[in-house]
């Protein structure tokens, strides 16, 4: 192994430790306010009789519309933010519950928020802020009472929630609701003044009360304080089981552990930009030293086939979806609702889509940071996938957003970055990546653009490409670091779901198996791609890469299969997997869609053919996906009265968008040289040793992803 090599692994390896082994370490919790100044409602079920006065008093304070704050039904509207529920309580009685923001001391609403549009006021109180919403609704996925609501039938929704009567506070008075009801079921003060309330009540009446106030450490502590009868468990009243931590807490651990000061990025770029800088000169060199190499071309042939014509009708069919989605709102294009707020669109187009989209990040550690040169004639067409899926998973975040005409605060409103919110890290840096990724393949097009009979193209071309030469190795480091950062930070986004997710996928090592998972996804996106792209360009299989790209692939899945099964083992749940229950049979299922792919690799590499390989890749891209959407959505349950299935126009635009991005990928081979040339070399099995040492099966690398070096060009 080499020292470069070596050098790289260790700073992959320090950086994912940093993710991996956060737990020590306490997020800051700089938010926090004295009790003695923080507004707080005490809500005594034992008196609440259920009159819905206070209901009513809220509706007209606040405008919403109350009729609907008046059902049965156990659930907020976004016209009622606040309702009486009823139970049947154990002992044969009504139970009812004033349900609304529960004003947690540490609330994930905020923690989750990318701009800070859900925030605490002075008081605690948490409010809403909708000039600075995008309507991604991940508060509504992080909060542990799903409370806030989202207004789904209109195309210019506002997000409600209860705000304690903010205009009301600012005068000096207290919510609306409790100065309406009649019996006294509800109190204003300071949370430390309701504290002593509720256990003084609870000390004088010990027969009439349960001993426990809720909130007083339930997701670490809400300004709503609960008492109930006695006998009445707190479940009996519709309130999740949220534990006593507070759900930000893990998750910011380890944003706060890992991009402290951002020295960790810093330094992983630092030292990735030294390798790959080192590599690509190696390589370089050791290519001006052979004269065989064969140029990427383009595969040319006709532009409009019908493959094409089917690609571009699926892709308007998609783009008339859009835009009946921008007229009518979320609700009637989409089966999304409060509890399940995040769907299709998120979990395929840009969870899995961009997992998929990571054959170039996959390829560039091998060639780039593992010094493993034979790869080499993979890297362009895989950064090509990537680009064209990261561009259509950043247009279907867009077309998801609530209010998409905020979207542009995000990378401009800095003074308002939410530095906890994972979110926004996960967005600013599927931006720059994506941008990093064309610049990575800007090299296929400008080399064409040198041989254009358009004059300013040519004049464009030959001004940026020795530029772009020579920065590419530090975009390539770039476009290394950013899918590390963000592809582990989608794994930690559901972290801040809490007891939503199911405890077999709601693991401190998210974020690691995120990672890791992505890693062997992305080889099998690229052994897929060669193989069809050789098939449907009529050109030679590349079956001696694909024997070799099975070993890493076997390696990485093996490695998440061991970190998965190890941390269930660990952290004594092995138990759920033993119930053969709906959950554990789909953790079995990913399992197997994902460890049985790489021991067939293993025995069968050296005698299978490109058949074999690509069935074990749909594997992998299978296991790999239901593990994100187990993850999102199977295995998210945010309680028994909501149900998600996609609808048919959210299939609708996610066809458009996987046909946009096949239809893309055809065009751009065809015009630009993006696959190897006359596939001579594939034949061979490669003309040159490997820069690593044994033989190779293509072109040595260049100094540019996919690209033959200028020096070997001269
Ligand atoms: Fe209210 Fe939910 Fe935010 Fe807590 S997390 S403050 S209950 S919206």
């Amino acid at each position: 192994m080499s020292i470069s090599r070596r050098a790289a692994l260790q700073a992959l390896a320090t950086a994912t430790a940093a993710v991996a082994v956060p737990r020590p370490l306490r997020a800051a919790r700089s938010r926090e306010i004295p009790t003695d100044t923080r507004a707080s409602i005490l809500y005594d079920s034992t008196r609440c009789i259920g009159c819905r006065d206070c209901v009513l008093g809220c509706s007209e304070t606040n405008g919403w519309q109350c009729e609907q704050a008046l059902t049965d039904s156990p659930a907020l509207t976004q016209s009622a933010p606040t309702a009486i529920f009823r139970f049947d309580g154990p002992d044969g009685l009504d139970l009812f519950r004033k349900a609304s923001c529960m004003h947690c001391l540490d609330p994930a609403c905020v923690s989750a928020c990318m701009l800070g549009a859900m925030s605490k006021d002075a008081d605690g109180a948490v409010t809403w802020n909708g000039d600075l919403c995008v309507g991604c609704r991940y508060c509504q996925i992080a909060c542990p009472f799903t409370v806030p609501r989202f207004e789904w039938d209109t195309p210019v929704p506002s997000l409600q929630k209860c705000d304690l009567c903010a205009e009301r506070r600012a005068e000096g008075l207290g919510p609306a609701c409790v100065a309406e009801c009649k019996m006294d079921a509800l109190t204003y003060g300071t949370r430390s003044e309701m504290l002593a309330e509720a256990h003084r009540r609870i000390e004088e009446n010990p027969g009439r009360y349960e001993a426990k106030v809720f909130g007083e450490h339930d997701a670490g502590g809400t300004a709503v304080l609960y008492l109930a009868r006695a006998g009445v468990d707190f479940a009996d009243m519709g309130l999740p089981p949220v534990g006593e931590h507070s759900v930000p807490e893990l998750p910011e651990t380890i944003q706060h552990t890992v991009y402290k000061g951002f020295a960790a990025p810093l330094a992983l770029f630092a030292i990735l930009g030294a390798v790959v800088r080192r590599n690509t000169k190696k390589l370089a060199e050791e290519e001006a030293a052979h004269h065989e190499v064969e140029h990427s071309e383009p595969v040319g042939g006709k532009l409009v086939t019908p493959a094409t014509l089917t690609l571009a009708f699926l892709t308007v069919l998609g783009v008339f979806t859009v835009m009946w989605r921008f007229m009518v709102g979320l609700g009637p294009s989409t089966n999304l609702n409060d509890g399940y707020a995040m769907g299709l669109w998120i979990v395929m187009d840009v969870v899995t889509g961009t997992a998929l989209a990571c054959g170039g990040y996959a390829m560039a550690l091998l060639v780039y940071v593992a010094n493993r040169g034979k790869y080499h004639p993979l890297v362009r067409p895989a950064l090509l996938t990537s680009a064209f899926g990261y561009t259509l998973g950043g247009l279907s975040v867009l077309v998801d957003l609530g209010r998409p005409w905020n979207f542009y605060r995000i990378p401009t409103y800095f003074w308002e970055w939410n530095f906890n919110s994972i979110l926004l890290e996960v967005a600013l840096c599927i931006m720059l990546y994506t941008t990093v990724l064309w610049i990575e393949v800007s090299p296929a097009v400008l080399e064409r653009w040198q041989e254009s009979r358009v004059t300013w193209l040519r004049r464009i071309a030959v001004a940026l490409l020795p530029k772009i030469e020579r920065a590419l190795p530090y975009f390539i480091a770039l476009g290394l670091l950013l899918p590390t950062m963000h592809q582990s930070s989608l794994g930690s986004m559901m972290l801040l779901s809490g007891h939503k997710l199911h405890p077999l996928w709601h693991t401190p090592l998210l974020p690691l198996l995120f990672l890791v998972s992505v890693v062997g996804m992305g080889y099998s996106a690229v052994t897929l791609e060669c193989c069809i792209s050789a098939k449907a360009f009529r050109r030679p299989q590349e079956t001696p890469m694909l024997r070799a790209l099975a070993v890493p692939m076997a390696g990485v899945l093996l490695a998440y299969a061991a970190l998965r099964f190890g941390e269930i083992v660990w952290a004594g749940e092995l138990h759920y997997v033993a119930r053969m229950d709906r959950m554990s049979l789909l953790f079995l299922t990913e399992m197997a869609l994902l460890v049985g792919p790489a021991i067939g690799l293993i025995l069968m590499r050296r005698q299978a053919g490109p058949a074999f390989f690509s069935a074990m890749a749909v594997l992998v891209v299978l296991g790999g996906g239901l593990y994100r959407f187990s993850t999102f959505l199977i295995a998210f349950d945010p309680g028994p009265e909501w149900s998600y299935f996609p609808s048919i126009p959210e299939f609708a635009v996610t066809i458009g968008f996987i046909s946009a991005e096949i239809l893309g990928y055809l065009l751009m081979v065809k015009l630009f040289p993006i696959l190897r040339g006359t596939g001579e070399e594939i034949r061979r099995g490669g003309p040159h040793p490997s820069p690593a040492g044994g033989s190779t099966a293509g072109a040595p690398p260049s100094p540019m992803p996919g690209q033959v070096p200028a020096v070997a060009r001269s």
